[in-house]
């Protein structure tokens, strides 16, 4: 942290890191109230990638429809956070999902809906594709364009080719600027407020072993490879509290896809694990696969070798995973190039697969037993069912083996944000001019599950949140004289 001196340097209302959805939502935002901001972003590339680019488009909360009842929402965010999302954030998200959508649609944004309640809202065109990760001209490219010509119509700018590499702070340890690093070198910009919206540190080798998995290069990065912790490394230095470190929101997927680029983002394995089991090197089951794709990635993220996960399912779940809503493992896993051992006994497959047969052979009866007695909790790990895929016995051959990955999407946890997404210290107050959107915030998505919240949504949110704000503290130093508290809505 460095306090403003000697060169000048440039002066501005808002300062963003990272030209992602949640700093573009920001920065519009702030620019329609008439603020001067600029984002800077890191990519030189006229279509820099970014999660933003390449997402699958779908706001949802916890895969619920948007615009159910925002009292209901803020409960089910509790219930899947086991509680770790405080009823504050809970309410930030629940009550302004569906203005966020709202506002994107209205700055030019284009949404579709799809077959589900849970897909109200779909950036078109979708970017759920069979082949690999292809997003130009998709959804989320394609909103980016959209606010992007927004913020220059409203007098801001984006700054490809500019690094933030550390935060200024006033006496009184308020943040108020940047030090950027750009081909020119290195510049500082003094500013109002700044806003954090790298996009979290999935791909940050020394962040991911220090808070994720004992072996990060054994986690796929199902990303952009663009986030590495540039803003929990600068807020660092205000002493933030941060939360729910451990967690990032991914998928299982197979194991080949980190060699294979058609293996990603999908197919994913969530919907085969749901209904069988998964196992270690060891041929042990080692996590409740009831918890859902997201809470299994966590736990195979866990595993001293993460490389080690095998999904096993029999004939009767093979084929009703066809019948599975995104792009099914069956069939396109093997017509993309990927890897499922077929076998008619499982001491065959566990020799397929090079797993200890005897081991995975008492997995497997002892799974089935439980599960045909209806006591799969008492299995140590419990087994319980997720959402309306009950568990069943692994009995119809031929028997599957799928070697399987955890691919992180994004990081959970970071600096803890209060309702107006201003980054809040360990001592508990917020950081005066200092805020965190998207993927960078902390407190909204975690816990013992832990719980996924919603990529999008929470961008939007956030991003709208914090620029709010800015605007109406901005507004009420300026004119608070002549007697107006606040900036009225563009
Ligand atoms: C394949 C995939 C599918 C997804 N599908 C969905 C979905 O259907 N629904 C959903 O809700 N969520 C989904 N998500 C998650 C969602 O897209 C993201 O959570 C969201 O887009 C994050 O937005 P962001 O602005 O926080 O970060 P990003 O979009 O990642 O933007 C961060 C930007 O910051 C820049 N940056 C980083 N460090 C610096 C620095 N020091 N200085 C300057 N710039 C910097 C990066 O280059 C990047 O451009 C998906 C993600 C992926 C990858």
């Amino acid at each position: 942290m460095s306090e403003i001196s000697a060169p000048e340097s440039e002066s501005i209302d808002v300062a963003i890191v990272g030209g992602g959805l949640s700093g573009l939502v920001t920065a519009v935002r702030a620019s329609m109230a008439g603020l001067r901001a600029i984002v800077f972003e890191k990519g030189a590339e006229e279509r820099y990638l970014c999660a933003s680019r390449l997402t699958g488009g779908v706001f949802h909360v916890c895969m619920m429809d948007i615009r159910t009842d925002p009292q209901k929402l803020a409960a089910i965010i509790s219930e899947e956070t086991g509680g770790f999302c405080s009823p504050e954030l809970a309410d930030l998200v629940a009550c302004n999902a569906l203005r966020a959508v709202t506002w994107l649609t209205r700055a030019g944004v284009r949404f579709i809906r799809g077959p589900y309640p849970h897909l109200s809202f779909m950036l078109t065109p979708p970017n759920v594709v069979r082949v690999g990760a292809a997003w130009r001209g998709r959804g989320g490219d394609s909103a980016l364009c959209v606010l992007e010509a927004q913020l220059i119509k409203c007098g801001g700018q984006i700054r490809r080719g500019h690094r933030a590499k550390g935060l200024l702070s006033s006496p009184l340890g308020d943040c108020v600027g940047l030090e950027v690093e750009s081909a020119q070198g290195f510049s500082q910009v003094r500013s109002s407020a700044v806003v954090l919206a790298d996009g979290g540190f999935q791909s940050s080798v020394p962040a991911l072993s220090r808070y994720v998995t004992p072996a990060p290069e054994k986690v796929f990065q199902r990303n952009a490879r663009r986030s590495f912790g540039d803003a929990l490394d600068m807020a660092e230095v205000f002493a933030p509290a941060i939360a729910g470190m451990d967690s990032f929101y991914g998928h299982v997927l197979s194991r080949l896809a980190l060699h294979n680029e058609k293996l990603w983002p999908y197919p994913w394995l969530d919907d085969i694990v749901a209904m069988g089991i998964i196992v270690d090197g060891h041929g042990r089951r080692f996590c409740d696969e009831g918890l859902g794709g997201v809470a299994v990635a966590n736990r195979i993220a866990r595993l001293t070798d993460p490389l080690s996960a095998t999904v096993i399912c029999d004939a009767k779940m093979w084929a009703a995973n066809a019948r599975s809503l995104v792009i099914p493992a069956n069939p396109y896993l093997q017509l993309l190039g990927g890897v499922v051992h077929q076998a008619n006994d499982l001491t065959s497959l566990a020799q397929m697969a090079d797993l200890p047969k005897d081991c995975l052979v008492r997995s497997v009866e002892a799974y089935n037993r439980s599960i045909a007695s209806g006591s799969g909790l008492s299995l140590s790990p419990s087994r319980t069912s997720v959402g309306r895929t009950s568990a069943s016995p692994i009995a119809h051959g031929p028997f599957y083996a799928i070697p399987a990955c955890a691919g992180i999407t994004y990081t959970m946890g970071g600096p803890v944000i209060d309702s107006h997404a201003r980054m809040v210290s360990r001592a508990g107050h917020p950081i005066g001019g200092l805020y965190i959107v998207g993927a960078a915030s902390g407190g909204i998505e975690g816990g013992p599950r832990p719980g996924y919240v919603g990529g999008l949504v929470k961008a939007a949110v956030t991003g709208l949140a914090a620029a709010e704000h800015i605007v109406a503290t901005r507004f009420s130093l300026r004119t608070m004289p002549q007697g107006i508290s606040s900036a009225g809505q563009p």
